[in-house]
């Protein structure tokens, strides 16, 4: 009541506004967080989430002091549901709601760096952003982790609502559509699932990969791909490969993708990987010197959730150690990030091959089953390595070295342990061996 008042007492909403929209609303439960409100019908429904959401949310915290998220529900929902508690935020069959977008405000056109690999697509999704519907339809973008698949794919929704607010936007990612789907299905709830998906203006679904193997959820999007294309709404997808790569996608879904355009995103360049250094630098109101950017730049290659990462490392350590940022501290903080990924990018094949070298042998004998000392001794160390230096395990081990049991790789493991610590020429060839595998 006391909100009701505060919306009464503007001019803004006085008169028919007021007795029309406000004075029908009936709050039904508050737990402190979700304000949930009863209205009476569903244009009451887009009403508030459109023009009186945001006053309403700062109403409540003028009063409460706290960020309440409002809840709409009709009043036929209520009569259909036995308990109106309030569900969690996302997922849920509660949670659909056209008006819903999911958009992320950080993901931007403005906050995106273009470069020589993203160009295209930025220039795509762009231009999908200022025309939905009407130009690429639809627009599929792939390309590898972290390269900014679904940082455009927010900046076309939030483009799109930015300049007209009318526009139904909704963002999921196809395991979203997919638990939807199944729980709809379960609680037959599908003319619901059906409403929200295919009264959109402009659906991004991320990362379709997912689809793959999931045959109903697939004749499901089909249906909702069609619905959708027909009367003209935009859709726009992503995955980390082309739609003809993905196992088990249908024939008809390939197909369809293929209407619009495609366009991939590679791994940015060493100047673009410093140009977006500079940018969340500068938007994080972080100091560091131009070297040491093109340091973490030139350290980080694969891709720009890495990257963003190694910054926040490097602030992180600067913060601790209470010094400032340069080369030297760069190159402190990253060293744990290098030497996890040489770890990982370490195969048992590259340490039997580097041992066998080493020892002037061959990596057959290694591999193979004579009993010499000068081939079971060099077997054990590559043995021991490779559990030292990979991650794979006792059994997988043992299989690249010929097929052996994972005891042998056990033995062989203790031994080479016991033995370099009273053996200071076998420690020194060992980490001889280690320093070589390192570079
Ligand atoms: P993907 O969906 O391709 O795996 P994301 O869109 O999630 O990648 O990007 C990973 C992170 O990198 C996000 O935080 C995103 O904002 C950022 N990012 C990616 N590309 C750029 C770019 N060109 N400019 C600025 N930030 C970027
Ligand atoms: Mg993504």
């Amino acid at each position: 009541d006391k909100i009701k008042n505060k919306f009464k007492a503007d001019p803004k909403f006085e008169g028919t506004t007021y007795d029309t929209w406000i004075a029908t609303v009936k709050p039904i439960a508050y737990d402190g967080d979700t304000l949930t409100l009863e209205l009476p019908s569903s244009l009451h429904r887009d009403y508030w989430e459109k023009m009186l959401k945001s006053q309403l949310v700062e109403y409540a915290y003028s009063i409460t002091y706290k960020n309440i998220s409002p809840k709409f529900v009709l009043e036929e929902e209520l009569q259909k549901e036995s308990k109106p508690a309030a569900k969690p935020a996302d997922g849920g069959q509660d949670s659909y709601s056209y008006t819903d977008t999911h958009l992320e405000p950080n993901y931007t056109f403005e906050t995106f760096v273009i470069g020589q690999g993203n160009k295209m697509a930025q220039a795509a999704a762009l231009a999908v952003s200022e025309s939905p519907g009407k130009l690429y339809n639809p627009l599929f973008l792939y390309g590898g982790v972290g390269l900014g698949k679904t940082h455009l794919m927010h900046a076309i929704g939030n483009n799109i609502v930015k300049h007209d607010p009318s526009q139904r936007v909704m963002y999921v990612t196809s395991e979203k559509f997919a638990n939807d789907f199944i729980g709809a299905i379960q609680n037959n709830k599908m003319d619901e699932f059906r409403h929200v998906y295919r009264n959109v203006d402009v659906l991004l679904v991320d990362d379709i990969q997912f689809f793959g193997n999931k045959e109903g959820t697939q004749d499901e999007f089909f249906n909702t791909f069609q619905a959708l294309y027909s009367n003209h709404k935009q859709i726009v997808l992503t995955s980390d490969r082309l739609p003809n790569e993905v196992p088990k996608l249908k024939d008809r879904l390939v197909s369809r993708f293929a209407w619009g355009l495609s366009v991939d995103i590679t791994a940015p360049d060493l100047e673009t990987r410093t140009a977006i250094l500079r940018a969340k630098a500068k938007a994080d109101n972080m100091d560091i010197p131009a070297d040491a950017l093109g340091y973490i730049a030139s350290q980080i290659e694969s891709n720009v959730r890495e990257l963003e990462g190694a910054l926040s490392r490097v602030q992180a350590y600067a913060k601790l150690n209470n010094a400032p940022i340069d080369t030297e501290l760069v190159a402190n903080a990253l060293r744990p990030l290098k030497l996890a990924k040489a770890r990982s990018a370490l195969t048992v094949s590259d340490i039997i091959s580097k041992v066998a070298s080493y020892y002037h042998i061959s990596v057959k004998e290694i591999k193979g089953t004579k009993r010499v000392k000068a081939i079971v001794v060099p077997r054990q160390i590559a043995m021991y390595l490779s559990r030292e230096m990979t991650d794979n395990s006792l059994p997988k081990i043992g299989d690249e070295f010929g097929g052996k049991d994972h005891t042998t790789v056990i033995h062989a493991y203790d031994k080479i342990s016991r033995a370099s610590a009273n053996d200071s020429d076998l420690s020194k060839q060992i980490s001889d061996i280690k320093t070589e595998l390192q570079h």
